[in-house]
């Protein structure tokens, strides 16, 4: 009783007036419809609240302002957005002090601590130690020490331009909207600096820099033969002429900034924060649970059905009220867990 259609996108829900019917797969003459007594969207924090707003469930005024017809004025849908708020610093790691194939995986460690900062909790923050950094040869050469804020309280959020599902969301993570955020990670670095530049780390790695990776290490990221050709010869290289690798860490991985001079001014940090903070693709809370009478909650807690509409509700990542001090796999499964044992004694009447 179960088919599965893969890379498959639902492209609309098919409702007649405030019930949901199904979905719709496809465009134009192409565009079929999947019929349900129940629809249960589970498209991820970004796209879930995107595909409620081009189906008229959300903030009236901005369906409005987007032609889109109002099925239900839930103003929270989209908003809520958090994520785990994070920056690096990278190294050149020495040869021996390199993993190379003996492993799989490129990270051992992982830190879970603690701020101290005022109403952030125990275990706000986590760090974690990657021994390669990409794919290619020269990215087995380059550590990257990566830590981040586990309990943020800036907020933001994911909103559409238009009803067509083929533009994608767009997501404004407001990072620093809170100003604990910013100095957590900004007091972080200090720490984490003195770590990378600690005298036990030295006989293993050469100039730890923060890392601000321009879009030539994304291009480089691409698997293919011609980026393995492009970084073989630079690593073999470096390693062969040890003077370059300062130089190569300073200009290609720090951009110009090294870790002795950059600690020294907080308004630096904060620059370098403010520039280099990237998520930990942990989006969530963008359709919050919470009471009915809450009118920025979008779901039950009780089962997950959204406010408001009849034979819908939303099973994933964007339910968190409030995003958890941990990596979120585990949670949204707990979630659906929970939210499974709800559907099947909702079932069983
Ligand atoms: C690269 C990566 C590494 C991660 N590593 C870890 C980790 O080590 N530990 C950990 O705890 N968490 C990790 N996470 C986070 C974790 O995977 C997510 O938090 C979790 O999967 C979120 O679950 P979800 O159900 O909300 O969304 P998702 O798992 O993103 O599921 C949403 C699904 O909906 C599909 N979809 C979206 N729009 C549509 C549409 N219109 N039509 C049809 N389908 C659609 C998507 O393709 C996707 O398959 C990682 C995430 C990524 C991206």
């Amino acid at each position: 009783n179960l088919k599965i259609l893969s890379n498959t996108e639902i492209t609309g829900l098919v409702q007649r007036g405030r019930t949901v019917l199904g979905v719709r797969i496809g465009t134009g003459e192409a565009a079929t419809e999947i019929l349900a007594r129940e629809t249960i969207i589970s498209a991820g924090a970004l796209q879930s609240p995107a595909i409620l707003m081009r189906a008229g469930i959300g903030a009236a005024p901005r369906l409005h302002a987007l032609g889109i017809d109002l099925l239900a004025d839930l103003p929270g849908v989209g908003q809520n957005l958090q994520e785990h708020p994070g920056v690096s610093l990278s190294a050149y790691i020495r040869p021996h002090a390199r993993l190379g194939n003996k492993s799989r995986r490129h990270s051992h460690i992982g830190l879970r601590y603690s701020s101290q900062a005022e109403g952030c909790g125990p275990g706000d923050m986590f760090a974690m130690v990657a021994t390669k950094s990409a794919w290619h040869p020269l990215g087995d050469r380059i550590g990257t020490l990566l830590y981040w804020i586990n309990k943020p309280f800036s907020k933001g959020h994911v909103d559409i331009e238009n009803a067509d599902s083929a533009t994608g969301p767009i997501a404004n993570f407001n990072w620093f909207s809170d100003p604990r955020d910013l100095d957590r990670l900004v007091d972080s670095t200090i720490m984490m600096a003195a770590v990378a530049a600690s005298p036990e780390m030295q006989p293993h790695v050469v100039r730890p820099s923060p890392s601000s990776y321009s879009g030539w290490a994304k291009l480089l990221g691409r698997k293919s033969f011609s980026n393995y050709l492009m970084t073989a010869p630079v690593a073999f290289l470096l390693d062969a002429i040890p003077a370059l690798q300062p130089a190569f860490v300073k200009q290609f991985i720090g951009g110009g900034r090294t870790l002795d001079n950059f600690v020294k001014d907080r308004s630096e940090i904060e620059a370098f924060v403010r520039a280099g903070v990237f998520g930990q693709w942990h989006p969530s809370g963008t359709c919050r649970m919470g009471a009915a009478t809450d009118r920025y909650a979008v779901t039950s807690p009780d089962d997950g059905r959204v406010h408001g509409v009849d034979g819908l509700r939303v099973v994933d990542a964007s339910l968190m009220p409030t995003i958890p001090r941990a990596n979120l796999n585990i949670p949204v499964i707990m979630i659906a867990e929970r939210m499974a044992d709800a559907i099947r004694r909702n079932e069983a009447g």
